[in-house]
């Protein structure tokens, strides 16, 4: 059996040689020379990775490096080399080291016990901001009440993926791709291993505040529409509000007296106008979201263009 291992890498010069002086040696042991194979993408990174990456291919033996047209983001540079890899088994994992590595004994044990899907959940992680440990968590069990698609808690791309659940994402070309989410869609049988997320080897986490709220609402749109089913309720409840209060104001009427809010009615009024341009701003704007990925799909644009794939000399390279 050959076993693929996918690493998307923006700028991360630094960590492409520690991540192969510890993935190799496990890959070796575990699979053998002949059964494995690395699949380093490097997304459009403006530092030395790619200079990296080469001096890898140079090195090793069973490395294959896909340098993007431009940074495309993790979830589509994932994308790329997982539709490259020619694995039974494919892992996708970060390659900052934060997942380690010896974690695939771990995978590979479970995938011969014939599931799927192994993927690995996060017990602790260490070298995160209080703030993004927070957010994380309470992501994750938003986006659990709002699907029935069942994606497990505090689980990232981290996991090991057989050749039928790789096929069956080549078949789902949607753009704002939540893969954690699309594999738990794609069903068969999945397991979840826990394991303690270490700390970044070096440089800076590429997923700074903004771009961690888009992937969560690509997330969201792409699982979910409650977000728009609750615009609706907002609206047929604030439409029987309205109405009530018309009853109630028609009813004083009747008898000459005065409504609530009568000798307020400046402030009352002013209140309701904003309050509801508000609430329809907030509709339009969940509707944007939709409208705007529908957009994007129908354009049909390719995922990622590919410049260039050097794959390791196997005469030349030494193991
Ligand atoms: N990454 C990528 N393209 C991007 C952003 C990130 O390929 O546009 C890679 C990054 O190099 C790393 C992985 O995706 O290997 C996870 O990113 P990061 O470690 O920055 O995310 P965090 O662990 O902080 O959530
Ligand atoms: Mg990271």
């Amino acid at each position: 059996m050959l076993l693929s291992v996918v690493v998307p890498m923006y700028n991360e010069e630094k960590n492409v040689a520690p991540l192969l002086e510890r993935l190799l040696p496990l890959l070796q042991r575990t699979v053998g020379d002949e059964g494995y194979e690395v699949v380093l993408v490097n997304d459009g990174s403006s530092d030395g990775t790619l200079a990296s990456m080469r001096a890898a291919v140079e090195r090793y033996a069973d490395i294959v490096v896909v340098d993007l047209s431009r940074n495309f983001g993790h979830q589509l540079a994932a994308t790329a080399g997982i539709e490259l890899a020619q694995g039974d088994a494919v892992v996708l994992m970060d390659g900052d080291l934060q997942d380690p590595p010896e974690l695939l004994a771990e995978f590979l044990a479970r995938y011969r016990e014939g599931y799927d899907v192994v993927y690995a959940v996060r017990r602790t992680r260490k070298g995160e901001s209080y703030f993004k440990l927070l957010t994380a968590r309470l992501f994750y069990r938003i986006i659990k009440r709002l699907t029935k698609v069942s994606i497990p808690v505090d689980t990232g791309d981290f996991r090991l993926m057989s050749r039928r659940v790789v096929e069956a994402l080549r078949r789902s070309p949607e753009r704002h791709r939540f893969l954690r989410g699309m594999v738990s869609w794609i069903g068969y049988r999945q397991i979840g291993v826990d394991y303690d997320r270490d700390e970044r080897l070096s440089g800076v986490t590429k997923y700074p505040f903004a771009k961690m709220m888009r992937f969560a609402v690509d997330g969201i749109t792409s699982f979910s529409d409650v977000p728009l089913r609750f615009v609706s309720y907002f609206g047929f409840f604030t439409s029987a509000a309205a109405i009530v209060y018309a009853l109630v104001v028609v009813g004083f009427k009747l008898f000459s007296l005065h409504p609530p809010g009568y000798t307020r009615g400046w402030a009352s009024t002013i209140v309701a106008v904003l309050f509801l341009g508000g609430v329809q701003l907030i509709g339009i704007g969940i509707l944007g979201e939709y409208i705007g990925r529908i957009y994007d799909e129908v354009k049909g644009r390719p995922l990622y263009l590919i410049r260039s794939i050097d794959r390791s000399n196997e005469n030349a390279a030494q193991r």
